[in-house]
């Protein structure tokens, strides 16, 4: 749906037409308690474009509090405590003014999925298994291991803190990693997804882009679909995207058009959208082996705009890191043997400064082959 900008009563509107055609009320019980569940990758404001907009926030749980839910909120930063990215988000302000508390994600507890092909066991935030069901409010934008990041990349931070880490360390393949995070919505379930596309991100997402104005507010029940139809509209290729291929064959959503049907009014800007992702490859799918270095995009760090906080060096999930640093007022090297190509350290810098470098670029890489996967794990 279009909302040209995050003006709070055309929002409301927005939010209120089309989550009364996917039926509204029916999808909530009166008295539930509801986790929303944006996107606060870091501490940054909202016009940077990195996290869920707080008008779209402020919309979205007006609308449920009518409905008659109780809602709390929460996220696992990428880096921050949650109070102080949604602080910096801007999101305290709506929160306090709509008495929405802070959920525990600080504490983790297992939630089990016997019939994941993956990923049978997650730790998750404490305060998300509290609540009786989830509305996920993602932002729009590019990313780095994933493509883009939307609808079912959003529920990654219900895994709290360094937990989070592990599954770069375990899943470095971008197929596996992506069955991952359909397996973790395959066991979350979440109610209702409300995509902030107003404006997104694009290139060295998902932090480090360039904010691009669309226009765009997407709701849907179905988040492989949601984020299908998106990237249609943005021009990119949904088979080039891990999360859209295989949820779709898992069955969490539908990625085809004709099983997808569009309510109300979704259309793409007026002018060809050349919508930019943080690195040309199709599909990073490629395994290690001797052309992995020439292959898979790597992190390159720009020397002039890197200030040499050393935050690429901790949030490196391989330890040692794979990135050699002195300390401070030294630029860290990269250590490509030893790198997983998790592009953790391109996420978070807050800088920008690490971009993904393809050595041979182009259609080498084709499409998305999904491999196949046992079970268990
Ligand atoms: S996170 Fe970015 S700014 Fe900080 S040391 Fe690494 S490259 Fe430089
Ligand atoms: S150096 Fe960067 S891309 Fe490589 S493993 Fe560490 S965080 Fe991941």
């Amino acid at each position: 749906m279009t909302c040209e900008e995050y003006k709070p009563e055309r929002l409301l509107a927005v939010l209120e037409e089309g989550l009364n055609l996917l039926g509204g009320r029916e999808l909530f019980h009166p008295g539930e308690k509801i986790l929303l569940k944006p996107n606060l990758l870091a501490a940054d404001p909202p016009e940077r474009a990195v996290t869920t907009h707080p008008e779209v926030f402020r919309a979205a749980a007006q609308i449920l509090q009518d409905y008659g839910v109780k809602l709390v909120f929460g996220d696992s930063p990428g880096i921050g405590s949650l109070p102080r990215v949604a602080r910096k988000a801007g999101l305290l302000d709506p929160a306090r003014e709509l008495g929405i508390e802070m959920a525990d994600f600080a504490q983790a507890q297992p939630l089990h999925s016997p019939e994941a092909a993956q990923n049978r066991t997650f730790m998750i935030a404490a305060g998300v298994l509290a609540c009786d069901g989830l509305v996920s409010l993602p932002k729009l934008k590019t990313h780095g291991l994933m493509r883009m990041t939307g609808a079912v990349k959003n529920q990654f931070g219900c895994i709290p803190g360094l937990l989070k880490g592990e599954f770069h360390l375990k899943l470095p393949d971008p197929g596996d990693f992506a069955r991952m995070l359909v397996d973790l919505n395959l066991a979350l379930k979440p109610r209702l997804y409300i995509l902030d596309g107003i404006v997104a991100m694009e290139g060295n997402g998902p932090r480090g882009g360039q904010p691009r104005h669309l226009g765009l507010v997407a709701i849907s029940t179905d988040p492989v679909a949601l984020d299908a139809s998106v990237c249609r509209l943005l021009g990119l290729e949904p088979e080039t995207i891990p999360t859209i291929v295989i949820g779709n064959e898992a069955g969490l959503g539908h990625s085809q058009p004709e099983d997808i049907e569009i309510l109300g009014e979704f259309r793409g800007p007026a002018e060809k959208l050349d919508f930019k992702t943080a690195h040309p490859s199709g599909s990073l799918t490629v395994q290690a082996g001797r052309f992995r270095q020439s292959l898979v995009p790597r992190p390159v760090i720009d020397k002039t705009r890197c200030r040499c906080c050393g935050i690429c060096v901790s949030c490196c999930p391989v330890k040692p890191s794979a990135l050699n640093w002195p300390g401070p007022a030294s630029l860290p090297a990269y250590d490509y043997q030893r790198c997983l190509r998790c592009y953790c350290c391109q996420e978070m810098c807050p800088e920008g400064a690490i971009s993904l470098y393809v050595p041979l670029p182009g259609r080498i890489l084709g499409g998305l082959r999904p491999r196949e996967v046992k079970k268990g794990s």
